[in-house]
């Protein structure tokens, strides 16, 4: 099974679909402990890239990655936005190298692409970010393809990762990004990035669960 530009595009569409419909959960997570313009960088971004589709056609399944790297990083703010177009430009990056003819090699582009974020953003594994959620599920992505398991049983671990991770930042004190300055206080919340990723992980898996 190899990663193909039309199943980016279906992606997009339904990524785009899947955080229009978690607005409430997305949006009182950052103004918990965040400033509240996370949901709307999302929506913008999610429906920036969904219109994008036609043109990221015809491309190989990197040039639309990168693509949607550098819209990302042209026209969305915040730290989501080019800390996101990082992760498609990184993960671009290996598969124009090494390819994505398999889920060990599409695992390994997005290992790329959640060390690319990792660069960028300067922050680690505990920080209450979006890495508490792609760091885990990175490492389980790759875990499941090493040991041969068919697609669904792949997307079945990848989503359990993602929730579990997406669960230990309640109890994580901030370290990076705006809710860093409350310290303590971010305690009992859920990271609002993180909760997008979450959605954003099970909208893929969804799709290749449902083919
Ligand atoms: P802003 O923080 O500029 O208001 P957003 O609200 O769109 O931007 O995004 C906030 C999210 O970005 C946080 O919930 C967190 O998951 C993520 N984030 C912030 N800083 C970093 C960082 N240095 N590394 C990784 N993720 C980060
Ligand atoms: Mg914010």
């Amino acid at each position: 099974m190899s990663l193909k530009t039309s199943f980016i595009c279906e992606s997009a569409i339904a990524i785009r679909n899947d955080i229009l419909s978690h607005e409430a959960e997305i949006e009182s997570l950052d103004r918990a402990i965040g400033d509240g313009d996370h949901y709307v960088n999302m929506k913008r971004s999610s429906e920036v890239i969904a219109g994008l589709v036609d043109e990221l056609k015809p491309l190989s399944p990197d040039e639309a990655l990168n693509k949607i790297g550098m819209k990302l990083l042209s026209t969305i703010g915040g730290a989501a936005g080019p800390l996101f177009a990082s992760f498609f430009m990184g993960m671009a990056k290996i598969v124009k190298h090494n390819g994505a003819s398999n889920p060990l090699e599409t695992a390994a582009a997005f290992a790329a692409g959640v060390q690319a974020i990792m660069q960028r953003g300067k922050a680690e594994l505990g920080e209450k970010t979006m890495l508490d959620v792609l760091i885990p599920t990175s490492t389980t992505f790759t875990l499941s393809a090493a040991g041969d398991n068919k697609v669904t049983e792949i997307c079945k671990a990848v989503k359990a990762a993602a929730d579990q991770g997406l669960e230990n930042t309640r109890n994580l004190v901030a370290t990076k990004g705006r809710a860093a300055g409350l310290g303590e206080r971010s305690v009992g919340h859920l990271d609002a990035g993180a909760k997008s990723c979450q959605v954003m992980i099970h909208a893929v898996c969804n799709l290749l669960l449902k083919s």
